[in-house]
């Protein structure tokens, strides 16, 4: 695998902003983000090691993010750490979501291969190996899990999500993201550091990924059900994510807003036409549910587009605050290699 870390040296540094990251020193890194997960880390620790060392002997770190939990996943996480050397525990100062943690891990993680996995175990850990493979086998820079089945999930969630991938494909601006896949995937290295040098606030990391480009195949796998506890995704923060998407990676919804505009610019110039015709004739005055009718349309057109600018303009302004992405208050386990990582992750 030293040839795609070769490659990585030369083709991506120039485009590499000054985020410190780590230098590559394991053959794999695991990375899992982690939001009150304390029933599962157990179970996910066993079955993440034993796919990692089956695949590739010792040879590995397991990065756990503890995004800001309120339950016991950070203690949990340093006790791992104490005592399995080639876990790396990571705690943000505060609850920054999933695809900042994700983010965070990432910049962290020393692997010249990365694998990205939820903690809830929905997607296998076990898939670890047969995905290397694929990668291998296709001379790839992404292996993405697609979901061909989701068990445990509401119809509601399915319904939506389904919904949701295909509206997006459908207006995304010339990044074919895939149908059906989540966060789930293999990396290498020199995608990782693509994937890396984006400095966008909003995340959308499956999307990112596709933007990255490269040989990209798809995995096919039948997604589980939680391990244990409840989805930390609730409505609101899946609304989120949604709207990053659509806003990240298409202006069509900015384009909505003018189609509609001229639109309806037509129907008022014939309603402008017809008032005319009416005053002319001498039949003026009666015309307040008509009147009314316009009001409303155009006022509820008017508030959507604003809006729909809104979206855009306040995702600018984040982006224009330069926030730190987010801030690491403690790392802990085997962290030799890591010191150079920035803490607190600025942008450009
Ligand atoms: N997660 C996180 N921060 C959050 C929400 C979720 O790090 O604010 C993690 C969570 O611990 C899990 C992954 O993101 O490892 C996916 O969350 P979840 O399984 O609850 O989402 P779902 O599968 O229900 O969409
Ligand atoms: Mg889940």
């Amino acid at each position: 695998w030293t040839e795609s870390a070769g490659f990585t040296e030369s083709r991506v540094d120039g485009s590499h902003r000054s985020t410190a990251g780590a230098p590559v020193t394991r053959a794999l890194s695991i990375v899992v983000p982690c939001y009150n997960e304390e029933e599962c880390l157990r179970q996910l620790h066993a079955r993440v090691t034993a796919a990692a060392r089956k695949a590739v002997d010792e040879n590995y770190e397991l990065v756990l993010v503890d995004d800001g939990s309120k339950d016991a996943t950070w203690p949990m996480i340093a006790e791992l750490a104490r005592t399995d050397p080639r876990v790396v525990a990571v705690r943000l100062s505060r609850n920054h979501g999933h695809q900042i943690a994700l983010s965070a891990g990432l910049d962290i993680c020393r692997g010249d291969l990365v694998f990205v996995v939820d903690a809830d175990l929905q997607d296998p850990p076990e898939l670890l190996g047969p995905m290397i493979e694929t990668l291998r086998a296709n001379q790839a820079d992404v292996v993405y899990g697609k979901r061909s089945v989701r068990k445990g999930e509401t119809k509601m969630k399915r319904a939506t999500a389904k919904l949701f991938y295909r509206l997006l494909a459908s207006i995304s601006d010339g990044v074919d993201i895939p149908l059906d896949s989540g966060d789930f995937r293999l990396l290498t290295r020199r995608a990782l550091d693509v994937l890396r040098s984006m400095p966008e606030s909003s995340r959308f990391i499956r999307g990112m990924v596709a933007w990255v480009g490269f040989k990209q195949v798809p995995f096919e796998y039948e997604r589980e059900e939680r391990w244990a506890g409840n989805t930390k995704y609730p409505i609101a923060k899946m609304l989120r994510l949604a709207a990053d998407a659509l806003t990240g990676f298409s202006i069509a919804p900015l384009r909505l807003a003018s189609y509609a505009g001229i639109a309806l610019s037509l129907v008022a110039i014939l309603l402008v036409v017809y008032a005319l015709v009416g005053w002319l004739a001498g039949e003026a005055v009666e015309g307040w549910t008509s009147l009314m009718i316009v009001v409303l349309v155009m006022g509820s057109v008017q508030m959507f587009v604003l809006g729909v600018i809104g979206e855009y303009v306040g995702r600018l302004y984040n982006q224009a605050k330069q926030r730190p992405l987010y801030i690491v208050s403690e790392i802990a386990g085997s962290v030799a290699g890591t010191e150079e990582f920035d803490p607190i992750r600025r942008r450009n």
